[in-house]
């Protein structure tokens, strides 16, 4: 796919094989456009101006939150709140939702396969208000055990919150059916979404989920810019967590009132240009079409676990059925000493703990090497990076 300059680049001499698509994207050279596009015509800032620029700019930034609604298949606009990524979303789900509905002794249950950013929230909040953390159990290759999380969840379940698709593990949790037994104790349900949007179609209605959030930058868009969808009773419910400008409906001295969601959790001048750009970023994977981008991600996915497979001395984590990542261990070499070795033949791929030091722990392991795909990637890739981890074993076990 030529549409990604930035992959036209070569790395220690060789072409750039980019394999950190779970850490972030490229950008499409459309998504540079647009936002390049944004700053020489439309640049005002929003909501505020009643001159025919401030317009303009308004209405890209409220089509852009359309357009994310769509891709989502929100209900409308209203139930996209944005954010700077999937962090703030979480963290605005944490303090600004559940903080207020909890009591001592409820609970709040997660996976130990988290990233630190929807497990740190939780962990504040739950600190906070006197609440218990549980954790939901995973069977040995990380996918949910659902009998026994239907007997982990008691009417002291307040919200369960967990990601569609590990960035670890790449396993894929079924989020419906827990919804469904979320909703049947009364408890929310609250997808980190980082890893799925990028990857397959997302439908925040067929999953019943209450809170979801993103990233733009894994999406193919811009830094700095992410989306937290909320169904429309709980984002009224919710509590802004900053408080500013733009979020206010009437200022007195000594008390003000808000606007309606999503303008409320959108204290300040919010990241304009960034949302143009994930607007224009959701325009490029709805033109592709996501069953499309999935099929594609998929096909390259099962391809490179089935070679890293057959690999000897190579340890795979997590199932089979996987979304676009695949964690492994090289014997006993550090990941870091594979990815530095990968690095001079132009792989890059990641290696640490993958900001999920507990899953680390339940592994057994300090850290792994992470490869993980985006719409980009090939075979071709794939076969690079077995070449290249057969010259790994050679520098190593020579
Ligand atoms: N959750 C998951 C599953 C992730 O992979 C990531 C990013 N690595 C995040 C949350 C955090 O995303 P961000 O840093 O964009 O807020």
């Amino acid at each position: 796919m030529n549409d990604f300059p930035l992959l036209e680049r070569e790395m220690n001499g060789r072409p750039l094989v980019y394999l950190d698509n779970a850490a972030t994207t490229q950008k499409p050279q459309r998504v540079l456009d647009v936002m390049e596009r944004y700053y020489r015509m439309h640049n005002a800032n929003v909501h505020r101006g009643v001159y025919q620029l401030a317009a303009e700019a308004t209405d890209l930034y409220e089509a852009a939150r359309a357009k994310v609604a769509a891709f989502l298949h929100a209900q409308g606009e209203g139930q996209i709140v944005f954010t700077r990524g999937t962090t703030e979303g979480i963290n605005l789900v944490a303090q600004g939702y559940l903080a207020q509905k909890l009591q001592p002794g409820d609970r709040i249950l997660l996976t130990v396969s988290e990233h630190h950013s929807n497990l740190v929230p939780w962990q504040r909040v739950a600190k906070e208000r006197g609440a218990v953390l549980r954790f939901l159990p995973l069977l040995s290759d990380g996918t949910i055990d659902l009998v026994a999380a239907a007997r982990e969840i008691t009417p002291r379940t307040k919200c369960i919150a967990l990601a569609h698709i590990s960035n670890v593990l790449g396993t894929i949790h079924p989020i419906r059916a827990l919804a469904d037994l979320a909703h049947a104790a009364g408890a929310v349900i609250v997808v980190d979404a980082a890893q799925s949007v990028p990857h397959m179609p997302v439908d925040v209605q067929a999953l019943d989920c209450d809170f979801l959030a993103f990233s733009g930058h894994k999406t193919y868009g811009p830094t700095g810019i992410g989306a937290l969808y909320g169904k429309t009773e709980l984002l009224a419910q919710t509590e802004p967590v900053q408080s500013g400008g733009e979020m206010i409906d009437t200022v007195e001295l000594y008390d003000s009132t808000w606007k309606p969601a999503p303008w409320k959790f959108e204290a300040g001048t919010p990241a304009i240009a960034e949302a143009v750009g994930l607007g224009a970023a959701v325009d490029f994977l709805t033109w592709l079409g996501m069953e499309h981008v999935h099929e594609t991600i998929q096909d390259v996915t099962q391809y490179a676990y089935e070679k890293l497979r057959e690999i000897e001395g190579l340890t795979l984590y997590g199932p089979t059925s996987r979304g676009g990542v695949i964690a492994f261990n090289l014997g006993t070499i550090h990941p870091h000493d594979v990815a530095t070795v990968l690095d001079a033949h132009g792989i890059a791929v990641r290696a640490g703990h993958h900001c999920a030091q507990p899953l680390m722990r339940w592994l057994g392991v300090t850290s792994t090497v992470r490869a993980s795909f985006g719409i980009y990637n090939t075979r071709a890739d794939v076969d690079a990076l077995v070449t290249a981890l057969a010259r790994v074993k050679e520098v190593f076990h020579p």
